[in-house]
């Protein structure tokens, strides 16, 4: 099921099946000056079928939404082998909004067979402004600085210094190697719309301090600025023996506080942790660099994990932005959801797949094991799980 089925230019559609790969889409969009603006750091091999599942981001979704922005309609089959097809082709649509509940639902309520996509046509110019700062707290504010003054980017993405750096030893990008933080900043349009933007953005950036700041002269120099974000987790992955990637979101204004808080909890631990993330969108993916050869490491790195996305929940955010709850963050929906609402995630699930056959082993959490996971963090730390109960730090 990896075929493209059709590219309609007219309507700015494309219809596919579940396993093409998401670039696939804008390459075969791109004879039309169109592309599929939902684009993943994994594009290269991560299927439309597995966007849908995970409501996937990427570099660009700040500015042109989730897949969940993107998507129109779908085939898809239920536990029972019947199907429907969700959502419309063209803007309104009437009765339950059933293709939002299941663009991220991570495969738990049917199987995705075709989908139409939204595509958007290509800008005229896009420039990338790298700029370094000397805190991250600087940076941190910049990234809001630049949103609240009604610029909305079309990439607006950070990195901290060792990032910064395993990333100019892996793949040299021009990088500020000096800066405690880094932003990347794409903005696009016409060719007076984005040199409007690059200039406010870059007035803001020197008002919070920026230490450099380049802006891309041509395309080539604009795909080399990005190369560098797009290499980061595998040149990180060279440093260290292993990594866990975390994906919790919060609301802007808390980046340098949430960073901060990672900070002491590494230092607590004993674990590096380093950032590399969607910073226009809160989107963190703090990366924790552990051995798992070394007895108990990778204990104290999931428990470590573990406290990063309660610190998440608890200025008002999410233990995952884009990619899922899958096996490993089960326990931790526990932090976010209350029993009441958990409770009606699985009558959902039930309604939808009454024989639990759609992917049976991922499963929205009992209570009992909620209190079970609660339990156990009281043992460790204390203090109560329910994020309610955590006192604010
Ligand atoms: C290096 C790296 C960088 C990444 N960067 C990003 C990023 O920037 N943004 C982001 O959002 N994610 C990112 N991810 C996570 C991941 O690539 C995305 O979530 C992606 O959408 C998963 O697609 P996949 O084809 O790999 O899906 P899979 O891992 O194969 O499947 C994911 C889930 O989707 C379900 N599924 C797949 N196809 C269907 C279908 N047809 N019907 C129903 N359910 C289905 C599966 O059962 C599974 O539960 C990254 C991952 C890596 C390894």
């Amino acid at each position: 099921m990896d075929n493209v089925l059709e590219i309609n230019p007219h309507d700015c559609t494309a219809t596919v099946q579940p396993g093409v790969r998401n670039i696939a889409i804008s390459e075969q969009a791109a004879a039309y000056g169109l592309y599929f603006a939902p684009d993943p750091s994994s594009q290269i091999a991560c299927s439309i079928g597995g966007n849908f599942a995970e409501n996937s981001g990427g570099l660009h979704c700040l500015k042109y939404g989730l897949t969940i922005n993107n998507v129109l309609s779908a085939k898809v089959v239920l536990a029972h082998g019947e199907q429907i097809e969700i959502g419309q082709k063209c803007m309104q649509q009437n009765g339950y909004d059933l293709l939002a509940m299941l663009i991220g639902s991570e495969g738990l309520l049917g199987v995705v067979t075709e989908i139409t996509v939204k595509l958007i046509p290509r800008a005229f110019v896009e420039k990338v402004i790298l700029a370094g700062f000397s805190s991250v707290t600087e940076a941190a504010d910049c990234v809001g600085a630049i949103i609240s003054h009604g610029l909305i980017p079309a990439g607006l993405e950070m990195m901290d210094k060792a990032v910064i750096n395993v990333v100019e030893d892996y793949v040299p990008c021009g990088y500020p190697r000096d800066a405690a933080a880094m932003i990347i900043c794409e903005v696009d349009g016409c060719e007076e719309e984005a040199q409007e933007q690059v200039d406010w953005i870059q007035k803001i950036m020197y008002q919070h301090r920026a230490t450099s700041l380049k802006v891309s002269q041509n395309d080539a120099e604009r795909q080399q600025m990005w190369l560098g974000r797009k290499s980061a987790f595998p040149a990180t992955g060279l440093t260290s023996p292993d990594y866990y990637c975390l994906d919790g979101t919060i609301p802007r204004r808390h980046i340098g506080k949430v960073l901060e808080r990672i900070q002491e909890l590494s230092n607590h631990y004993g674990l590096r942790v380093v950032n590399v993330f969607h910073a226009g969108d809160g989107n963190l993916h703090p990366l924790i660099l552990y051995d798992e050869s070394v007895p108990g490491e990778l204990e104290s790195c999931e428990e470590l994990g573990g406290e990063i996305l309660q610190a998440c929940v608890q200025v008002g955010g999410t233990i995952s932005g884009e990619h899922g709850i899958g096996l490993e963050k089960i326990d931790q929906m526990c932090y976010q959801f209350s029993a009441v609402e958990l409770a009606q995630f699985r009558t959902l699930k039930q309604a939808f797949d009454p024989l639990n056959i759609m992917n049976p082993e991922k499963h929205i959490p009992t209570l009992h094991r909620c209190a079970e996971f609660g339990a156990m963090h009281v043992h460790r730390h204390g203090k109560q799980h329910k994020h309610a109960d955590i006192p604010r730090f």
